[in-house]
């Protein structure tokens, strides 16, 4: 919101096709001139909810590039311009545009746990029945029951919502994935 009243009259670029991509453009063109969003796939259906296609496709002022990759940006002391490569004929082109919003997906905030608790290979917390094919799960689990189902692998933490692997990502199953971890929490004590 803060960013979407300087991008008046221009032409700006999204980069990315997902929700969260989808939702910042449909936004945006309320302000900006032209939406162009950059992706890799040919079209929006394998990763954007329809309502959000069919609202793009509904606004005039939002135009879908695909099979872009962004390969540089240019400008003087400001963006100016995206060198953009086509996937499909492996050509570079040059797209003019005063701002990039970048939507290429979330990085948890896991590094401060100790690497004692199992992640996956994007720093997802494992947990659950997920963790029972895990190898460093089989070597560092010593209870005679399987972890709770948000129980990572240190017994006692639990992880709820996004920072999960294997999320639904959204509002409604991390707050009820909340709720969970609190029975879990209070069973958790009652045991020890
Ligand atoms: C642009 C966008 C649009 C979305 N639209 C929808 C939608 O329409 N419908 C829907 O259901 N879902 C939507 N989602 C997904 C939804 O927002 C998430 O699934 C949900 O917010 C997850 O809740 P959470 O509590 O797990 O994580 P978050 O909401 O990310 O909350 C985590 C909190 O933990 C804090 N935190 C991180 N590290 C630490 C730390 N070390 N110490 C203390 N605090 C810390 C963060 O600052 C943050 O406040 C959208 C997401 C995005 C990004």
């Amino acid at each position: 919101m803060t960013e979407a009243a300087a991008c008046k009259g221009k032409t700006i670029v999204v980069v990315g096709g997902g929700n969260s991509a989808g939702q910042g453009a449909m936004y945006l063109s309320q302000f900006a001139t032209k939406v162009v969003i950059l992706i890799r796939q040919k079209d929006l259906t394998a990763t954007m909810s329809s309502y959000l296609i069919d609202q793009i496709a509904g606004t005039p002022n939002i135009e879908i590039m695909g099979q872009k990759d962004v390969l540089e940006t240019r400008g003087n002391g400001k963006l100016e311009q995206l060198v953009i490569k086509c996937l499909e004929t492996n050509n570079d082109e040059v797209l003019d545009a005063s701002a990039m919003f970048v939507f290429i997906g979330a990085k948890p905030y896991t590094d401060w746990l100790s690497d004692s608790v199992i992640k996956d290979d994007k720093g997802f917390l494992i947990t659950g029945r997920d963790l029972l094919t895990d190898d460093t799960f089989k070597k560092v689990w010593k209870l005679d029951r399987e972890p709770m189902m948000l129980e990572t692998c240190v017994p006692g933490i639990f992880a709820a919502g996004d920072v999960r692997s294997g999320a639904m990502n959204r509002v409604a199953s991390a707050v009820g994935e909340g709720a969970m971890a609190i029975k879990f929490v209070h069973e958790y004590l009652a045991q020890n």
